[in-house]
């Protein structure tokens, strides 16, 4: 855990705090960049010392030059009082769970949650003896009809990263706080660039910092940044849990942050421009994005965030497996598979209607998520136009 130093200043444009945050160049000969810190020992240079444990690194599970760089920077962009670093994101639900957990309390979960997160309650929660209710992201500040006397926490995300429901977080939060209870909020798709939902409330916001911090599909991160009240009980957890990222992970979370404005941007535009071409198409039954102004949850993204990324889901009027196949199977730049974030594009059919208890999904054609990359749009559209004659023709 890094408690926030006095490192920079602060106050300045999320752009320039990206490029700035977490690194010291005169502490390492002048070099740009946090080198790669490799290690689990750490010396200690006296007895004294090994008794006093002040000397800032002890041991590497506990944290190195370049996760304590790290830490700080997503620290400062989140508003937090402390960062914890995990494996995955999903290692990062898991500890911020468990940090406030224990056997015999109840807690709630929005129904269109990382659906892994959700496995997690259902499997392992359960078997600890920690009860699980699913909500309806609209739920409000009605939420509270649903708390008990064991309720601990409520883990909120906006929007969902499959349906893209908005969820009112400030309601969410004013009900559980009036009540003592933890807020944890899942805040991947927006990244700490585009919401802050430390400042809406939440105790504790999580990123899946494999998606748009690392950004490059080519690692592995979480990250949990907490206000000063929740902060000691993810440090706790942590140490408990001996969770922790690799060196060169973290290292390219790092180097990925250094570009996380100029990327969201332009996911951003591209993203809301092959939505808006996707929404007059004659195959497609609906758009979930909330910065579209149609989209139900405009109001609430409107006054809670300050950008949308690249990831969006259409909802295709019926059609045939074997048609969708034609326009899936063709594509160029779209890639089939799971995870978004990283420059490319891609493209995943889905159906929650098997895992969803709160809520029911409605068709009435398969469902397509998207994650719009940095290519140029024209040839993005392109590629879809072909798709879609494929279809046709299928
Ligand atoms: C991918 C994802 C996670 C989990 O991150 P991993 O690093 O893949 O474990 C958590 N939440 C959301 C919203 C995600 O999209």
């Amino acid at each position: 855990m890094t408690v926030k130093d006095d490192g920079p200043e602060g106050g300045e444009r999320p752009e320039t705090e990206v490029v700035h945050f977490g690194r010291k160049p005169f502490e390492q000969h002048g070099f740009v960049n946090t080198p790669v810190y490799r290690g689990s020992t750490v010396l200690y240079p006296t007895l004294d010392a090994l008794h006093a444990r002040t000397q800032p690194y002890t041991y590497g599970r506990r944290g190195t030059p370049t996760t304590h760089a790290l830490e700080e920077a997503i620290t400062h962009l989140a508003g937090g009082a402390a960062t914890i670093l995990t494996s995955s994101g999903l290692a990062a639900i898991s500890t911020a769970i468990l940090a406030f957990a224990q056997g015999g309390d109840h807690i709630l979960m929005v129904d269109n949650i990382y659906q892994p997160g959700r496995a997690f309650a259902e499997k392992m929660l359960k078997r600890l003896g920690i009860e699980t209710t699913f909500y309806d992201p609209h739920i409000g500040g009605d939420i509270d009809k649903l708390f008990r006397p064991n309720t601990r926490l409520v883990m909120v995300e906006a929007p969902g990263s499959q349906t893209f429901e908005m969820m009112d977080i400030p309601a969410v939060a004013a009900a559980a706080h009036a009540k003592n209870i933890w807020v944890l909020a899942d805040n991947t798709w927006a990244t700490p660039l585009f919401c802050k939902p430390l400042a809406l409330g939440a105790d504790v916001s999580i990123e899946a910092g494999t998606k748009y911090i690392v950004g490059h599909a080519d690692a592995m991160l979480g990250a949990v940044t907490s206000n000063a009240r929740a902060a000691k009980f993810l440090d706790n957890a942590k140490e408990a849990l001996g969770t922790c990222p690799g060196s060169e992970e973290t290292y390219l979370a790092l180097r990925g942050l250094r570009t996380l404005a100029v990327r969201l941007e332009r996911h951003q535009r591209s993203g809301l421009a092959v939505a808006e071409w996707l929404a007059a198409r004659p195959e497609v039954d609906r758009v979930l994005h909330p910065a579209l102004p149609s989209d139900p949850g405009h109001a609430l993204w409107k006054r809670d965030f300050t950008g949308a990324s690249g990831l969006f889901t259409i909802v295709l009027n019926p059609v045939s497996e074997t048609k969708l196949a034609a326009f899936l199977d063709g594509l160029k730049f779209f890639g089939m598979g799971y995870s978004w974030g990283g420059y490319e594009s891609l493209v995943v059919p889905f159906d929650p209607t098997s895992y969803r208890t709160a809520t029911r999904w409605h068709g009435p054609g398969p469902a397509l998520r998207f994650h719009v990359g940095l290519e140029a749009v024209d040839d993005l559209l392109s590629d879809l136009a072909t798709g879609f004659e494929r279809m046709k023709a299928a």
